[in-house]
């Protein structure tokens, strides 16, 4: 398959794909497309997150109604009031030339009212919290005894959340012979509750491992002191200047108060949890959209799910409780085959954990140093000349003042005016990070890693450059020979990532190598070399079978 018109759906949804850009199905739409289209059977779709899910029932789902019958045909379930907005403006998007389509969104925190006066005007779709369905169907506002097809999305996250008990009396409500199509991007023991108790034979589709996370993913993690990780996070944010990231913290207080500080400290941050009104949650999301706000500070609950185009980072100032959420965490960046960074923030207590998860997720994490202030400075300098390169002129604003102050500038040279220029924004930044100290643990004696010490040593060599600074395979070796003046048979792989790079070295001549970059410079810039961990995709072999970190339960508030 490797068109959408090849499916044999309405016209006027391959149009309107089309113009989403939509090109060709993803893998997951690809397979699950022709047997839900046909909608004779009960489903399970696993699939990374990112992945098109959504397409992946709602196109058939549309497929599938008799538009002209305006009656309640499919109902939609999902954890959030963020994700229930999100699905019916992306149906609402597929439906552009299908105009008679009708689909309501109803969640808690909205006016109940207008919902049902939705509701009456008659729908085809309805896509629903389950707090908020229960709620209507007590009232008998809503008439789900007609509906032929079932779509829980997330369905983990609902009963993460206990919605077991209103997902029971809600399908009670629905006829015996409708069809259930169940989606979500892992598969914890719980869901098979839900499968075992309403589906029927239903088809199983895999897309990739389960539990694994995307691949276009690199996966990060820095060692500080607890007291420490605040300040980690700033340097995080100051040393990627344009950084566009979601911060998870694992309870709705965390959340207000990592962005509360931030928002103190001059950053442009805000929060997103389950006890803000849903007005302020809109208008949160609205903005991050728009990215007219930079640092989105998240619950798990509240993030479920998000689809934001473009963010750069996804932050975990705290590890979460359960592997699952650091797949769902990451899942937020890497949308639609782009590539993207998950950062965690860890103390030493936390490196099991990094082990657990690469174990179960079948990851590999890159143990980074925090970068020190000098690091922050120069990033914060380059961003502020990209800036003045890339600035609008308005002209016709600008010139009457200018005669005047060319006027005034007129003795000073061409680099002076530059310096100074520079060190009116700079200055702010090299007095805060002037005495700015290492915040990381040097952990590498404790034996927590496979350090140089534990006998274990992979020989791998970090380095701060990498394809941003016009590397590949070939120049990273010449620049590796010439730089250690070693033979190119010392260098045993090379792997280029984009501002960094990792290099296996024959063990003979590893402290050698290490030695050569001590006081190297390239292109103006210091260029950093460390012990890594190792850059290899290990394969895991054991089975998922403890994911929780030893606990039983999620036992946070979000
Ligand atoms: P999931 O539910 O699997 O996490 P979504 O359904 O939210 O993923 O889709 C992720 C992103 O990919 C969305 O922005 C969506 O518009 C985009 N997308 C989905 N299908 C396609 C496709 N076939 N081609 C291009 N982009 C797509
Ligand atoms: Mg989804």
């Amino acid at each position: 398959m490797k068109k959408f018109k090849e499916f044999a759906i309405r016209e006027e949804l391959i149009k309107a794909i089309t113009e989403l850009g939509f090109e060709k199905p993803t893998p997951i739409q690809e397979q699950s497309i022709p047997i839900l289209k046909k909608g004779n059977m009960d489903f399970i779709g696993l699939a990374q997150t990112g992945t098109g899910k959504t397409a992946a029932f709602g196109l058939p789902l549309i497929e599938l109604l008799d538009i002209d019958q305006k009656i309640i045909q499919a109902l939609i379930l999902a954890p959030t009031r963020e994700l229930c907005v999100q699905i019916s403006n992306d149906l609402n998007n597929y439906c552009k030339y299908l105009p008679e389509v009708k689909i309501a969104a109803v969640y808690g925190g909205a006016s109940i009212e207008t919902q049902i006066s939705q509701i009456k005007k008659g729908i085809h779709i309805v896509v629903a919290t389950p707090g908020r369905l229960m709620d209507l169907i007590r009232r008998k506002k809503i008439n789900i005894s007609t509906i032929k097809y079932a779509v829980l999305d997330e369905a983990d996250e609902m009963l993460n959340m206990g919605f077991q008990e209103d997902i029971d009396s809600i399908l009670e409500n629905t006829p015996a012979h409708k069809r259930i199509w169940l989606f979500a991007a892992t598969m914890p023991d719980e869901i098979h509750a839900i499968t075992g108790k309403y589906m029927h034979n239903p088809y199983e589709l895999t897309v990739g491992e389960k539990n694994t996370a995307a691949e276009n993913i690199e996966h990060i993690y820095y060692v500080v002191h607890e007291r420490d990780r605040y300040t980690a996070l700033k340097r995080i944010v100051d040393v990627n200047p344009d950084i566009f990231a979601i911060i998870f913290c694992r309870t709705k207080a965390e959340t207000q108060e990592i962005a509360e500080k931030l928002i103190k400290d001059g950053y442009n941050a805000d929060s997103l949890h389950g006890d803000l009104s849903q007005a302020q949650r809109d208008k949160v999301m609205m903005h991050y959209r728009d990215r007219a706000l930079q640092l989105l500070v998240a619950t798990d609950v509240a993030a479920r799910g998000i689809d934001v185009n473009d963010v750069s980072h996804v932050i975990n100032y705290q590890l979460p409780d359960e592997v699952e959420l650091y797949t769902h965490r990451s899942g937020r960046t890497a949308r639609a085959g782009k590539s993207g960074i998950t950062i965690s923030i860890i103390n030493t207590k936390d490196i099991g954990k990094i082990k657990q998860i690469e174990r179960l997720v079948n990851i590999k994490f890159i143990y980074a140093k925090v970068p020190g202030g000098v690091e922050v400075c120069e990033q914060q300098l380059m961003a502020l000349i990209k800036k003045i390169l890339k600035v609008e002129i308005n002209q016709q604003g600008i010139s009457k003042y200018l005669p005047a102050i060319f006027e005034e500038l007129k003795d000073i040279d061409k680099n002076e005016l530059i310096t100074r220029m520079v060190s009116l924004e700079f200055n702010r930044f090299l007095d805060y990070y002037r005495d700015a100290g290492d915040l990381n643990i040097d952990f590498s004696k404790k034996d927590h890693i496979r350090g140089k010490n534990s006998g274990k040593t992979e020989n791998s060599m970090f380095i701060n450059l990498g394809v941003m600074d016009g590397f590949d395979n070939g120049k990273m070796l010449k620049y590796l020979m010439k730089t250690t003046s070693l033979p190119a048979d010392t260098f045993t792989r090379i792997n280029i990532k984009s501002v960094y790079s990792f290099i296996d070295i024959k063990e003979a001549h590893f402290q050698d190598v290490i030695e050569s970059f001590k006081s190297e410079v390239y292109k103006g810039r210091k260029v950093r070399v460390d012990i890594s961990e190792g850059s290899k995709n290990k394969k895991s072999s054991s089975k998922p079978e403890r994911r929780k970190f030893g606990k039983k339960k999620r036992s946070l508030k979000t």
